[in-house]
């Protein structure tokens, strides 16, 4: 049968739904077409890009009727750069659409087609909310280019004004941008590896006015670097510049060494009445505001007595642990990262708690074999990195047997997998509560709680 319509087509449809990946889903007749940058409710034309058999994939060319689901995107590059990928959506539809797409998850891959999943819990103010920003920094021709790389592609969007970046970023951009030009100081080059300057780490602190620049440069040395601080330093909050060196050919953006150009090597934030440190290197939640959001979820659904022991699963610096330890007997942490580690133990100190030990290396690893030596966890919290836990962990949970598990994810997907087998197993899903973390984007975070049906 000919397919209704074919590569080079241009076609007007109405969108109807939202994919996984924020882009809008309308047909043709019974062919499905993909169109990233529309919303449910729009009446388009599309330029037919790629065609497989039942559905393809277009570009969005006009906007016919706008849904009345929009709203203006603030950023001039939002649809170039591969950062928000939801600004063109009405925020409070965006948590809608986030709440639907866990619901939809963990029916498709965990088979929790009963399961309530609540509203998700998004931000008065959804915008200037990231407290961390990564400019990949590159010259075209004679263009200096500071911004992000745009979908699938190392080609700079330069985007000096991002909307969900912390605004003292901007100013940071700027003078970094001066010094660049002034010395005129080699930039790098991906393909032939030379050059120098690679990325520009601006790290910021909530709670406290801390400021972290970090500048990575393929090379030891940054020629008149007195100058780069003499421009930094008046800027109320800079506490510490940074230069990391990184000479890897890699995608990577961060290499193993940092010196320290001015002020300390890390800076100060909180969560909550704790104090953490941060370094560059180590993970720290992006979202400060809403950060305290999912923590006070994590300690609800943990609900503790004082009288629990705890693992706290890819722990980080230890933030989620030093929440559990002041309501617990005793929290044992484990992360892969050992500077991370190093920077849990001394937020411990910093803050006065003495109930939890860290240890470095891999969960799959670590907790099996203080399992085996005698460590059982009445509440295990467990956080991991996109892809989800490892099986060796999630058998040695099974093995162990806690009362409580509280899974923070940051994929539903592996959420939804590793869910299937815990369920399995004997667990029961009894809450799940999205957080938007990331506003803008189509990244959600999710914290469940799991209690044993026998116990
Ligand atoms: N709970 C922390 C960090 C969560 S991010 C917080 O809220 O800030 C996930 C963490 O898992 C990262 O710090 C990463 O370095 C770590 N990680 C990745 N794989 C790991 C593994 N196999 N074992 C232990 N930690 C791991």
């Amino acid at each position: 049968m000919e397919q209704p319509v074919k590569k080079n087509d241009r076609v007007q449809l109405r969108i109807q739904d939202m994919g996984s990946e924020g882009e809008g889903i309308g047909k043709v007749q019974d062919f499905t077409l993909f169109v990233p940058h529309t919303v449910a409710g729009d009446e388009v034309e599309v330029l037919v890009l790629k065609t497989k058999k039942s559905y393809g994939y277009g570009k969005l060319l006009r906007i016919l009727t706008p849904s009345p689901l929009r709203s203006e995107p603030l950023c001039q590059v939002a649809h170039q750069c591969g950062g928000c990928q939801l600004q063109h959506l009405q925020y409070k539809e965006q948590l809608k659409w986030k709440t639907q797409k866990v619901k939809e998850v963990l029916r498709r891959i965990g088979g929790l087609a009963d399961c309530q999943v609540e509203d998700t819990l998004g931000m008065e103010k959804p915008f200037h909310y990231r407290n961390k920003v990564q400019y990949p920094i590159r010259r075209e021709g004679e263009t200096l280019k500071i911004g992000f790389f745009a979908k699938g592609s190392h080609r700079v969007v330069a985007s000096e004004v991002c909307h969900i970046q912390d605004k003292r970023a901007q100013h940071i951009v700027e003078k970094v941008r001066d010094y660049l030009e002034e010395e005129q100081v080699p930039i790098y080059n991906e393909e032939t590896h030379q050059g120098l300057v690679r990325h520009l780490l601006i790290k910021t602190a909530y709670h406290t006015p801390d400021i972290m620049v970090c500048l990575v440069i393929n090379g030891e040395n940054l020629k008149q670097a007195e100058k780069l601080v003499g421009k930094l330093r008046t800027i109320p909050g800079v506490a510490s510049i940074l230069l990391n060196h990184h000479k890897e050919k890699s995608n990577v953006i961060l290499g193993a060494h940092t010196t320290v150009l001015y002020g300390t090597d890390t800076i100060i934030d909180k969560i909550g009445d704790l104090q953490f440190k941060i370094s560059p290197l180590s993970f720290f939640q992006v979202n400060p505001m809403q950060t305290e959001v999912l923590y006070q979820k994590v300690l609800e659904f943990a609900d503790l007595t004082g009288e629990e022991t705890i693992w706290d699963a890819y722990c980080g610096i230890g933030t989620i642990s030093l929440f559990l330890a002041k309501k617990a007997k005793h929290v044992y942490g484990v992360e892969i990262v050992p500077e991370a580690i190093e920077m849990a133990k001394e937020n411990a100190r910093l803050n006065g708690l003495t109930n939890v030990t860290f240890f470095t290396g891999k969960a799959e690893e670590i907790i099996p074999n203080a399992y085996k030596q005698g460590i059982v966890a009445d509440t295990i919290v467990v956080d991991p990195p996109r892809k989800g836990c490892d099986s060796h962990l999630l058998a040695t949970l099974i093995d162990m047997s806690p009362n409580k598990i509280v899974y923070v994810s940051c994929d539903p997907a592996t959420l939804a997998r590793d869910l299937k087998y815990l369920t399995n197993q004997g667990y029961q899903v009894d809450k799940v509560q999205p957080v938007d973390m990331f506003p803008q984007t189509v990244h959600c975070e999710v914290v469940t709680l799991l209690q044993h049906s026998e116990k």
